[in-house]
Protein backbone atom coordinates (compact mmCIF):
# COMPACT_ATOMS: atom_id res chain seq x y z
CA UNK A 1 0.00 0.00 0.00
CA UNK A 2 1.04 3.14 -1.08
CA UNK A 3 1.07 7.20 0.74
CA UNK A 4 0.92 9.93 -2.23
CA UNK A 5 1.56 13.11 -1.51
CA UNK A 6 2.16 16.40 -3.10
CA UNK A 7 3.99 19.20 -1.64
CA UNK A 8 3.66 22.52 -2.41
CA UNK A 9 2.77 22.37 -6.47
CA UNK A 10 2.31 24.97 -8.14
CA UNK A 11 1.14 24.30 -12.57
CA UNK A 12 1.25 26.99 -15.05
CA UNK A 13 -0.37 26.96 -18.55
CA UNK A 14 1.68 30.22 -19.94
CA UNK A 15 0.02 32.93 -17.89
CA UNK A 16 -2.27 30.40 -16.42
CA UNK A 17 -1.75 29.16 -12.83
CA UNK A 18 -3.83 26.01 -12.51
CA UNK A 19 -2.25 25.26 -9.10
CA UNK A 20 -1.24 27.50 -6.06
CA UNK A 21 0.55 25.86 -3.23
CA UNK A 22 -1.41 22.57 -3.66
CA UNK A 23 -0.40 20.28 -0.87
CA UNK A 24 -1.79 17.12 0.36
CA UNK A 25 -1.07 13.60 1.20
CA UNK A 26 -3.36 10.24 0.58
CA UNK A 27 -2.90 7.88 3.14
CA UNK A 28 -2.47 4.34 1.85
CA UNK A 29 -5.13 2.55 0.89
CA UNK A 30 -7.70 5.70 1.34
CA UNK A 31 -9.94 7.90 -1.49
CA UNK A 32 -9.37 11.07 -1.49
CA UNK A 33 -11.83 13.23 -2.88
CA UNK A 34 -10.83 16.46 -5.06
CA UNK A 35 -13.71 18.76 -5.17
CA UNK A 36 -14.50 22.17 -7.01
CA UNK A 37 -16.01 23.72 -9.45
CA UNK A 38 -15.14 23.95 -13.44
CA UNK A 39 -11.49 24.98 -13.54
CA UNK A 40 -10.67 24.45 -10.11
CA UNK A 41 -7.50 22.67 -10.84
CA UNK A 42 -8.67 18.86 -10.17
CA UNK A 43 -7.27 17.97 -13.78
CA UNK A 44 -4.22 19.84 -13.53
CA UNK A 45 -3.58 18.10 -10.02
CA UNK A 46 -4.41 14.55 -11.19
CA UNK A 47 -2.46 14.94 -14.49
CA UNK A 48 0.76 16.54 -13.30
CA UNK A 49 0.54 13.59 -9.81
CA UNK A 50 0.36 11.24 -13.53
CA UNK A 51 3.59 13.29 -15.23
CA UNK A 52 1.17 14.36 -17.76
CA UNK A 53 1.95 18.03 -16.54
CA UNK A 54 5.12 19.19 -15.03
CA UNK A 55 4.95 21.19 -12.04
CA UNK A 56 6.61 24.42 -12.08
CA UNK A 57 7.32 24.35 -8.45
CA UNK A 58 6.62 21.54 -5.73
CA UNK A 59 7.17 18.04 -5.41
CA UNK A 60 5.07 14.80 -5.50
CA UNK A 61 5.80 11.96 -3.41
CA UNK A 62 4.87 8.41 -3.89
CA UNK A 63 6.07 6.71 -0.33
CA UNK A 64 8.65 9.43 0.55
CA UNK A 65 10.55 8.80 -2.88
CA UNK A 66 10.78 12.23 -4.86
CA UNK A 67 9.25 11.58 -8.35
CA UNK A 68 8.39 14.99 -9.49
CA UNK A 69 8.69 15.46 -13.33
CA UNK A 70 9.32 11.69 -14.17
CA UNK A 71 7.61 10.69 -17.48
CA UNK A 72 4.00 9.12 -17.50
CA UNK A 73 5.33 6.04 -18.77
CA UNK A 74 7.63 5.76 -15.95
CA UNK A 75 5.30 6.62 -12.93
CA UNK A 76 2.49 4.21 -14.72
CA UNK A 77 5.51 1.26 -14.62
CA UNK A 78 5.68 2.75 -10.83
CA UNK A 79 1.94 1.65 -10.29
CA UNK A 80 0.20 5.46 -10.42
CA UNK A 81 -2.88 5.06 -13.09
CA UNK A 82 -4.72 7.67 -14.79
CA UNK A 83 -8.11 7.15 -15.58
CA UNK A 84 -8.91 10.74 -17.89
CA UNK A 85 -12.11 12.59 -17.69
CA UNK A 86 -13.84 11.31 -20.85
CA UNK A 87 -12.81 7.73 -20.67
CA UNK A 88 -10.61 7.96 -23.41
CA UNK A 89 -11.52 4.11 -25.25
CA UNK A 90 -10.85 3.08 -28.87
CA UNK A 91 -14.71 2.92 -29.64
CA UNK A 92 -13.69 0.74 -32.63
CA UNK A 93 -11.89 -2.16 -30.79
CA UNK A 94 -13.91 -4.67 -28.29
CA UNK A 95 -13.35 -4.15 -24.57
CA UNK A 96 -10.54 -7.12 -24.25
CA UNK A 97 -8.98 -5.09 -26.60
CA UNK A 98 -8.92 -2.21 -24.69
CA UNK A 99 -8.41 -4.06 -21.36
CA UNK A 100 -4.89 -5.73 -23.14
CA UNK A 101 -3.73 -2.26 -23.88
CA UNK A 102 -3.80 -1.23 -20.58
CA UNK A 103 -0.92 -4.16 -19.87
CA UNK A 104 1.20 -2.05 -22.48
CA UNK A 105 5.07 -1.58 -20.59
CA UNK A 106 4.25 -3.63 -18.06
CA UNK A 107 6.03 -6.77 -19.65
CA UNK A 108 3.07 -9.05 -19.59
CA UNK A 109 2.50 -11.14 -22.76
CA UNK A 110 1.90 -14.25 -22.12
CA UNK A 111 -1.72 -15.45 -22.83
CA UNK A 112 -1.94 -17.17 -19.62
CA UNK A 113 -1.12 -13.81 -17.66
CA UNK A 114 -2.92 -11.23 -19.74
CA UNK A 115 -5.90 -13.78 -19.32
CA UNK A 116 -5.38 -13.54 -15.66
CA UNK A 117 -5.33 -9.70 -15.64
CA UNK A 118 -8.66 -9.37 -17.66
CA UNK A 119 -10.49 -11.80 -15.56
CA UNK A 120 -9.45 -10.16 -12.56
CA UNK A 121 -10.87 -6.94 -13.84
CA UNK A 122 -14.26 -8.72 -14.75
CA UNK A 123 -14.31 -10.17 -11.07
CA UNK A 124 -14.48 -6.16 -10.08
CA UNK A 125 -16.54 -5.55 -13.05
CA UNK A 126 -19.13 -8.47 -13.93
CA UNK A 127 -21.01 -6.67 -16.66
CA UNK A 128 -17.64 -6.13 -18.29
CA UNK A 129 -17.21 -10.86 -18.54
CA UNK A 130 -19.95 -10.81 -21.48
CA UNK A 131 -18.82 -7.54 -23.26
CA UNK A 132 -15.28 -8.71 -23.84
CA UNK A 133 -15.95 -9.39 -27.25
CA UNK A 134 -17.92 -6.22 -28.20
CA UNK A 135 -16.87 -3.25 -29.43
CA UNK A 136 -16.34 -0.88 -26.68
CA UNK A 137 -18.19 2.20 -28.76
CA UNK A 138 -21.41 0.03 -28.49
CA UNK A 139 -21.28 0.00 -24.49
CA UNK A 140 -23.56 2.00 -22.36
CA UNK A 141 -21.65 4.98 -20.63
CA UNK A 142 -21.91 3.06 -17.53
CA UNK A 143 -20.03 0.29 -18.90
CA UNK A 144 -17.71 2.10 -20.81
CA UNK A 145 -16.44 3.92 -17.47
CA UNK A 146 -15.78 0.38 -16.56
CA UNK A 147 -13.82 -0.39 -19.17
CA UNK A 148 -11.94 2.70 -18.75
CA UNK A 149 -11.54 1.90 -14.84
CA UNK A 150 -10.44 -1.64 -15.76
CA UNK A 151 -7.74 -0.45 -18.29
CA UNK A 152 -6.41 0.78 -15.41
CA UNK A 153 -7.10 -1.96 -13.06
CA UNK A 154 -5.01 -4.21 -15.58
CA UNK A 155 -1.96 -2.76 -13.92
CA UNK A 156 -2.85 -3.48 -10.83
CA UNK A 157 -2.25 -0.21 -9.41
CA UNK A 158 -0.52 1.26 -6.59
CA UNK A 159 -2.18 4.47 -7.11
CA UNK A 160 -5.46 5.10 -9.32
CA UNK A 161 -5.94 8.82 -10.09
CA UNK A 162 -10.06 9.18 -11.62
CA UNK A 163 -10.90 12.08 -13.26
CA UNK A 164 -15.12 12.43 -12.71
CA UNK A 165 -16.09 9.03 -13.52
CA UNK A 166 -19.16 9.86 -12.58
CA UNK A 167 -19.68 12.47 -15.61
CA UNK A 168 -22.74 11.90 -17.66
CA UNK A 169 -23.55 8.84 -15.90
CA UNK A 170 -27.32 7.82 -14.38
CA UNK A 171 -27.12 7.60 -10.36
CA UNK A 172 -27.77 4.51 -10.07
CA UNK A 173 -24.38 3.68 -12.30
CA UNK A 174 -22.59 6.67 -10.32
CA UNK A 175 -23.04 4.95 -6.74
CA UNK A 176 -22.18 1.49 -8.50
CA UNK A 177 -18.94 2.93 -9.80
CA UNK A 178 -18.18 4.79 -6.62
CA UNK A 179 -19.17 1.89 -4.90
CA UNK A 180 -16.25 -0.29 -6.60
CA UNK A 181 -13.94 2.47 -6.26
CA UNK A 182 -14.65 2.01 -2.15
CA UNK A 183 -13.81 -1.54 -3.02
CA UNK A 184 -10.92 -1.05 -4.45
CA UNK A 185 -9.00 1.02 -1.59
CA UNK A 186 -10.37 -1.43 0.84
CA UNK A 187 -7.71 -3.54 -0.78
CA UNK A 188 -5.47 -1.55 -0.77
CA UNK A 189 -5.05 1.02 -3.61
CA UNK A 190 -4.60 4.13 -2.65
CA UNK A 191 -7.35 6.55 -4.97
CA UNK A 192 -7.09 10.29 -5.40
CA UNK A 193 -10.89 10.87 -6.93
CA UNK A 194 -11.47 14.33 -8.62
CA UNK A 195 -15.20 14.85 -8.44
CA UNK A 196 -18.09 17.37 -9.38
CA UNK A 197 -20.58 15.16 -7.61
CA UNK A 198 -19.16 16.06 -4.08
CA UNK A 199 -22.01 14.06 -2.16
CA UNK A 200 -21.07 10.99 -3.99
CA UNK A 201 -17.56 11.47 -4.00
CA UNK A 202 -17.36 12.06 -0.47
CA UNK A 203 -20.02 9.49 0.91
CA UNK A 204 -17.23 7.08 -0.74
CA UNK A 205 -14.04 8.82 0.21
CA UNK A 206 -12.24 9.39 3.59
CA UNK A 207 -10.80 12.50 3.01
CA UNK A 208 -12.33 15.33 0.85
CA UNK A 209 -9.77 18.04 -0.56
CA UNK A 210 -11.81 21.60 -2.07
CA UNK A 211 -9.73 23.14 -4.57
CA UNK A 212 -10.24 26.69 -5.38
CA UNK A 213 -9.32 29.01 -8.05
CA UNK A 214 -5.67 26.30 -7.84
CA UNK A 215 -5.52 26.41 -3.83
CA UNK A 216 -6.73 24.00 -1.49
CA UNK A 217 -9.10 26.03 0.39
CA UNK A 218 -10.10 22.23 2.94
CA UNK A 219 -8.27 19.42 3.54
CA UNK A 220 -10.72 16.99 5.78
CA UNK A 221 -12.05 13.98 6.49
CA UNK A 222 -14.85 13.19 4.18
CA UNK A 223 -17.55 12.96 7.02
CA UNK A 224 -17.01 15.93 8.03
CA UNK A 225 -16.68 18.15 4.59
CA UNK A 226 -20.48 15.99 4.24
CA UNK A 227 -21.84 17.64 6.49
CA UNK A 228 -20.79 21.28 6.66
CA UNK A 229 -23.30 23.59 4.59
CA UNK A 230 -20.53 26.26 4.36
CA UNK A 231 -18.35 24.37 2.37
CA UNK A 232 -20.77 23.45 0.38
CA UNK A 233 -22.37 26.98 -0.18
CA UNK A 234 -19.05 28.84 -0.45
CA UNK A 235 -17.01 26.56 -2.51
CA UNK A 236 -18.73 23.41 -4.38
CA UNK A 237 -20.50 26.04 -6.93
CA UNK A 238 -23.30 25.48 -8.09
CA UNK A 239 -25.68 23.32 -9.67
CA UNK A 240 -25.70 22.17 -13.43
CA UNK A 241 -28.84 21.72 -15.52
CA UNK A 242 -28.24 18.26 -16.11
CA UNK A 243 -27.27 17.16 -12.77
CA UNK A 244 -29.33 14.26 -11.57
CA UNK A 245 -31.90 14.74 -8.44
CA UNK A 246 -30.20 15.39 -5.24
CA UNK A 247 -31.00 12.61 -2.75
CA UNK A 248 -32.94 13.50 -0.17
CA UNK A 249 -31.82 14.46 3.76
CA UNK A 250 -28.61 15.83 2.04
CA UNK A 251 -27.54 19.30 3.54
CA UNK A 252 -28.78 22.14 1.23
CA UNK A 253 -24.94 23.11 0.45
CA UNK A 254 -24.13 19.29 -1.03
CA UNK A 255 -27.81 19.46 -2.78
CA UNK A 256 -26.37 21.86 -4.94
CA UNK A 257 -23.57 20.42 -6.28
CA UNK A 258 -25.75 17.61 -7.33
P1 LIG B 1 -12.96 20.78 -14.95
O1 LIG B 1 -13.87 20.12 -13.99
O2 LIG B 1 -13.63 21.78 -15.84
O3 LIG B 1 -12.07 19.83 -15.73
P2 LIG B 1 -10.78 21.27 -13.18
O4 LIG B 1 -11.08 21.51 -11.75
O5 LIG B 1 -10.33 19.91 -13.55
O6 LIG B 1 -12.00 21.69 -14.06
P3 LIG B 1 -8.48 22.22 -14.59
O7 LIG B 1 -8.94 21.58 -15.87
O8 LIG B 1 -7.32 21.63 -13.90
O9 LIG B 1 -9.68 22.35 -13.58
O10 LIG B 1 -8.18 23.75 -14.93
C1 LIG B 1 -7.56 24.63 -13.99
C2 LIG B 1 -7.27 25.96 -14.68
O11 LIG B 1 -6.31 25.77 -15.71
C3 LIG B 1 -8.49 26.58 -15.36
O12 LIG B 1 -8.38 27.97 -15.24
C4 LIG B 1 -8.32 26.16 -16.80
O13 LIG B 1 -8.95 27.09 -17.67
C5 LIG B 1 -6.81 26.19 -16.97
N1 LIG B 1 -6.33 25.22 -17.95
C6 LIG B 1 -6.50 23.89 -17.92
N2 LIG B 1 -5.89 23.28 -18.96
C7 LIG B 1 -5.31 24.29 -19.68
C8 LIG B 1 -4.51 24.34 -20.87
N3 LIG B 1 -4.18 23.23 -21.53
N4 LIG B 1 -4.09 25.55 -21.30
C9 LIG B 1 -4.40 26.69 -20.62
N5 LIG B 1 -5.14 26.70 -19.48
C10 LIG B 1 -5.59 25.54 -19.03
Amino acid sequence: MSTLAVDGLEVRYAAVRALRDVSLTAAPGSVTALLGANGAGKTSLLRTVAGLNRPTVGRVLLDGDDITGLPAHRLARMGICLVPEGRQLFAELTVAENLRLGLHGTGIRSERDVTERIDTVCATFPALREALPRRAGLLSGGQQQMVAIGRALVRRPRVLLLDEPSLGLAPRLVTEILATVGRLSADGVTVLLAEQNAAAALRCAHRGVVLRGGAVVRDEAAAALLHDDEVSHHYLGAATPSAPAPPRGLPSILREEL
